[in-house]
């Protein structure tokens, strides 16, 4: 089905990004990144430079200023996956979906100063910490602390699976600054590379997003400025979190529905392509089967996400409405990428094609922004009336 819900604007940007890809999204690139488990600054000054990245970031701190627009994200998240390149829209949604937000929408106007011109250029390569080894979907279970001192605090403990984490100039971090487990017991505090007693941990190996950097960190007795806690005001760090992961949750689905769309191209481009039997594998009554369902599926994952994220311009995508569309799209996307696998055969298991690099990618849609499960919870409490 045609989509109806960009404008020239989009269209325009669109042709932007297409010329960043054909200069920067290279066979050669993506093999380098895999290889290497991250992408390299180059690339994230030139997507800078190019004005992919820091679209939320206002203008007058050097971005692009679409605060609520998502859909120029979804376009730039669009190509560079239908570029085989899952690594770098993974690279990109990290800046944009998940540090910068925090000081778009809650950094006082000195961290907004501070950070976000670099952020939109490159610069500053930002991260989101807040999983721990013992707490990743029980996130009030953190044992980080960040304690009060004359004039910031000292923060101490350990965060894993951080994407971007090797990478990151600036952590966006996710601390116990109170007692218990209330709410107001925690905070988010900027936690910058070089402070003393930061480290970046051992790079991941993961079974996707091999080109994008998943590392540990550990803190002991690191020194945070007071003007480093966002907002500034204490106590705020569970809400500010609540209040971007609407956003994290549709960027993921977004994300699934891109990468749905490339693995059905792929898959009719490849079957059309390859022959058995003296017949093209597209004219087996099996694969236009299979591939009518796969197409059946990306309509209907782009109709779902192209209302929410009218809904997300129009500041009406609640926190349940994003927990739903994250897992069922990401779901989606599992059954067409598994789909287009198997039609691929056996090349649809060497990573050297899109189409197993994609379906490898998008296992861990399931697994973060909060798993699966937890996007059920979150849907149906509000449905059963329970909190
Ligand atoms: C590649 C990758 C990148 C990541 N990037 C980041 C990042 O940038 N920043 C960050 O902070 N984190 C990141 N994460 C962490 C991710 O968000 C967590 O792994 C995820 O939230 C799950 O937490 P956990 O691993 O501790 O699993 P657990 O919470 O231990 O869950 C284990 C299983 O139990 C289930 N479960 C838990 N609680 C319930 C419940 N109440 N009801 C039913 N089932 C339940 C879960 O659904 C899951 O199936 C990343 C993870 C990966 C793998």
């Amino acid at each position: 089905m045609e989509r109806d819900i960009y404008d020239e604007d989009h269209e325009a940007f669109r042709g932007l990004v297409k010329d960043f890809i054909g200069r920067y999204v290279t066979n050669e690139a993506i093999e380098r990144w895999n290889a290497e488990g991250e992408i390299d600054r180059a690339t994230m000054l030139a997507a800078g430079e190019a004005g992919l990245i820091g679209l939320s970031v206002p203008e007058e701190f050097g971005g692009a200023g679409m605060l609520q627009d998502y859909r120029f994200r979804t376009v730039v998240m669009e190509e560079v996956i239908a570029a085989g390149a899952g690594s770098l829209a993974g690279a990109f949604g990290i800046q944009d979906d998940l540090a910068v937000p925090y000081l778009v929408h809650m950094g006082t106007q000195e961290q907004k100063a501070k950070w976000l011109p670099r952020m939109a250029t490159g610069e500053v390569i930002g991260a989101l910490a807040m999983t721990e080894p013992g707490a990743g979907s029980d996130l009030r279970g953190i044992k980080t602390t960040a304690k009060k001192v004359d004039g910031g605090y000292l923060v101490n403990g350990a965060k894993t699976f951080i994407s971007s984490g090797k990478t990151a100039d600036l952590v966006v971090t996710f601390v116990k600054t109170g007692e218990g487990n209330r709410p107001d017991a925690f905070s988010l505090v900027l936690i910058e590379n070089g402070m003393e007693g930061f480290e970046h941990g051992k790079k991941l190996h993961k079974m996707g997003f091999q080109g994008h950097d998943t590392a540990e960190l550990s803190f002991t007795d690191v020194f945070v400025p007071e003007e480093n806690l966002i907002g500034g005001t204490e106590g705020m760090g569970f809400v500010q979190l609540m209040m971007n992961l609407p956003l994290e949750r549709l960027s993921i689905a977004v994300a699934a529905a891109a990468a749905a769309q490339a693995g059905y191209d792929w898959t009719v481009a490849y079957t059309k392509d390859r022959e058995a039997f003296g017949e093209r594998i597209i004219d087996f009554q099996n694969t236009r089967f299979t591939i009518a369902d796969m197409s059946a599926t990306v309509d209907a994952l782009w109709a779902y996400v192209d209302r929410a994220l009218l809904a997300y311009k129009d500041k009406k995508l609640s926190a349940e409405e994003a927990a739903k569309i994250k897992f069922w799209a990401t779901e989606r996307e599992w059954e067409v990428l598994d789909a287009g696998v198997q039609l691929h055969g056996g090349y649809g298991y060497i990573t050297e094609y899109p189409i197993a690099r994609a379906f490898l990618d998008a296992r861990v849609h399931r697994i973060y922004g909060g798993t699966n499960e937890i996007m059920r919870d979150i849907v149906s409490r509000q449905i059963a009336g329970k909190r």
